[in-house]
């Protein structure tokens, strides 16, 4: 009887400690599941902001709404994006009201040398707002492109001891996001300018413009368009070479936009025929003048080129909106039209709807 009470205890404590070491056990792997629930969490919303920032990069709105983020995600009270623009670091966004904000040293320090830190005091480090919100936690990472040194996020917390290196973790692949998006929407206007700008000129192009025309039939009141061709331009090619050609021809675009206001627009219709879109005016008689102080500005104009010198004229027919027409084609073919008289009855000058009444 005594020998199985004897092994009945030693089982009793084999199976204690047992029971303890599976205790211990169980324990550590729900701590683990925790951090690899907060893992997966923090990787879910990495997606998600990639995924939005590939979706809404194009919106000029996107780094507010890139900030409204980070407060959401990472429960911090402020957060404010800098970004490089005119080397000058300029706030981007900010939650803080009045986006007025007083750095304190240590921020301007860091963010001065382009670092990430994080800073966690019992006393607050200073106050934010009207309500004067006490900080006691503020970490900041810098936002580089290929090293380069595009921005700065700065994150902000009423709460002792807030921010940690896995919060920083998360806040630097936010600051790569960022720094990618601003590459591709760099990317994506530099592509769409080529799809809008023609070449040689640097002015509009025939498509641009009509999309342009397209839109502004829906919104404008009136407008006026005028086309203008350069007069004897094969003998201008023939005598000079096309290579002088071209260079009267820029000379002739840049001429042209120098006289016009911020809301025309020129653009090359084809060959040496340029378009222009003349925004709201006060009559039609305004109008002619207008061009016609173009034209005569073409004819005093002189490009020069390997010692030669030469000057061009232009012929110019205009149409106005909704007067002429109330389509592209119809003000088109007026303009068009009136040029084509204008070469008739002897070229270098401008004819307009308006003196045919
Ligand atoms: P008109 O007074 O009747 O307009 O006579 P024109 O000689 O100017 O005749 P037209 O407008 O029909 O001819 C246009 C010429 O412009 C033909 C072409 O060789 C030349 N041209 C078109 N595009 C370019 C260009 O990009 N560069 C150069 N150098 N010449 C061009
Ligand atoms: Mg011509
Ligand atoms: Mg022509």
């Amino acid at each position: 009887m005594r020998d199985y009470e004897k092994m009945y205890n030693v089982l009793k404590a084999e199976y204690e400690t047992y029971q303890m070491f599976c205790e211990r056990h169980i324990q550590e792997l729900n701590e683990k599941n925790i951090k690899l629930e907060k893992k997966i969490d923090s990787l879910y919303n990495i997606i998600e902001i990639s995924k939005y920032i590939n979706t809404f990069f194009t919106n000029d709105n996107l780094i507010s709404l890139i900030n409204d983020m980070i407060i959401g995600i990472l429960g911090v009270t402020y957060s404010t994006i800098f970004l490089i623009q005119n080397n000058e670091l300029i706030i981007k966004a900010t939650n803080i009201e009045g986006m007025h904000i007083d750095l304190i040293s240590t921020e301007m320090v860091y963010i001065n040398k382009e670092q990430e830190f994080i800073i966690n005091s019992k006393d607050p480090l200073k106050q934010i707002g009207e309500e004067k919100t006490d900080i006691h936690s503020i970490m900041g990472v810098p936002i580089k492109l290929r090293d380069k040194f595009i921005g700065y996020i700065l994150v902000e917390q009423n709460i002792y001891n807030f921010m940690t290196v896995e919060l920083k973790v998360f806040l630097k692949t936010i600051a790569n996001q960022i720094a990618i998006s601003i590459e591709n929407s760099f990317l994506y206007r530099e592509l769409e300018k080529i799809t809008q700008v023609d070449s040689l000129l640097g002015i509009y192009n025939r498509k641009y413009f009509f999309e342009f025309l397209e839109k502004k039939l829906c919104k404008e009141n009136k407008f006026s368009i005028v086309m203008i061709d350069i007069d004897d331009f094969k003998k201008v090619n023939d005598t000079y070479g096309h290579q002088f050609g071209d260079k009267i021809l820029i000379n002739t675009a840049n001429v042209v936009s120098n006289w016009l206001d911020k809301d025309d627009i020129i653009a090359r219709y084809g060959g040496e025929e340029l378009i222009v879109y003349l925004s709201d005016f006060s009559d039609e008689y305004s109008v002619y003048d207008k061009v016609e102080v173009i034209r005569r500005s073409v004819e005093q104009s002189k490009v020069s080129l390997n010692g030669q010198e030469k000057s061009v004229t232009a012929s110019f027919g205009i149409s106005f909106f909704p007067l002429d027409g109330s389509n592209i084609n119809d003000l088109i073919k007026i303009a068009d039209d009136l040029l084509y008289k204008s070469k008739k009855s002897g070229k270098n000058k401008v004819l307009s709807t308006h003196m045919l009444k």
